[in-house]
């Protein structure tokens, strides 16, 4: 019996935004807004955008016992996530350090803090978890080691997705258990050590030969590709007017990852994530933006 439709194993940041008329040069100090926090992380990104489409979901992820892990535990909360699996210390909150100019474009420094701390022995002490979801999904904003023994310690019947980003090459082991592996062109780039861009069918070629089960290409505005052993199919995008695309990989990862666990064929899953995709970039921010499933029939 399956308690959650989905556990994500993943990152927990507070995102620290500052806007500024010009970002600093190197020994300059400028006056910015006041500052905005909001949680996020690609782990508590994908848990709250599960959670708000309804599915059951749990979080395994580490913050610090301070004031930044206390509030994305209530952000959490506040959207439906099972937070039994967020562990607490070992070092502060990862942090994301953030300036943004007037025409958008932005400076980051990421601290992963808590998150570099989630340890293969904390995968295995949430063996209850593992068994009690139908879809595992995972990011690289954790150690690799602590991703590969999610794989290690994934129950038969249970699906594993991963998004691999920050990109990096992966080991055999762990591409083998993707069902799908979902990447963006540059995510494509990385893991196949690819010199020049191909197409999005020549991304998904070169990645289904590393091992995984099946491959999503995701192309922003442009949609997705869905490929596994038999088939490729193109998966449209829906128009929208986008205001801001912060998060949108992050909400199509949750949402495949759900629909793939009720039972929905790839394309099917990945043409409800496009939608819930283009609802994200439709609205400011990237948790803030996330829909609910009403709001995505009604797109
Ligand atoms: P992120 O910026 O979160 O890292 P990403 O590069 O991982 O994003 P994208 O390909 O930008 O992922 O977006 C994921 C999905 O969201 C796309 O496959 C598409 O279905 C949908 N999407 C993204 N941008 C748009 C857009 N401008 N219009 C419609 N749909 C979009």
């Amino acid at each position: 019996m399956h308690g959650y439709d989905l556990l994500v194993v993943g990152s927990a940041n507070a995102d620290l935004v500052i806007g500024v008329d010009r970002r600093p040069a190197a020994g300059e100090t400028v006056l910015g807004s006041d500052l905005v926090t909001h949680p996020g992380g690609k782990g508590a990104n994908q848990a709250v955008a599960a959670a708000r489409l309804g599915a059951r979901t749990a979080l395994l992820a580490r913050v610090g016992d301070d004031a930044h892990g206390r509030l994305l535990g209530d952000s959490l909360r506040a959207a439906g996530v099972d937070t039994a699996g967020i562990l607490t210390g070992g070092a502060p909150t990862g942090v994301a350090l953030i300036t943004v100019d007037p025409s958008g474009d932005n400076s980051i420094v990421v601290s992963p803090g808590a998150n570099g701390k989630l340890a293969p022995e904390d995968v295995r002490a949430s063996d209850s978890l593992l068994r009690a979801s139908r879809v595992v999904s995972a990011q690289l904003e954790i150690p690799l080691e602590t991703v590969e023994e999610v794989v290690r310690n994934l129950p038969s019947g249970t699906r594993f997705v991963l998004n691999p980003s920050p990109p990096r090459p992966l080991p055999a082991e762990v591409l083998a258990a993707c069902d799908p592996l979902i990447v963006n062109e540059h995510e494509a780039q990385v893991i196949t050590g690819g010199e020049s861009a191909g197409t999005p069918e020549e991304w998904a070629a070169a990645l289904l030969a590393l091992g995984p089960r099946s491959v999503v290409v995701t192309l922003g505005s442009q949609g997705a590709l869905v490929a596994d052993a038999q088939s490729m199919t193109r998966v449209p995008s829906v128009k929208v007017e986008a205001v801001d695309t912060t998060g949108a990989g992050d909400a199509f990862t949750a949402a495949l990852a759900w629909r793939l666990g009720t039972g929905s064929s790839l394309p099917d899953a990945a043409a409800y994530a496009a939608r819930v995709g283009a609802a994200a970039v439709t609205r400011p921010g990237a948790q803030e933006s996330y829909p609910t499933a009403e709001e995505v029939e009604a797109l």
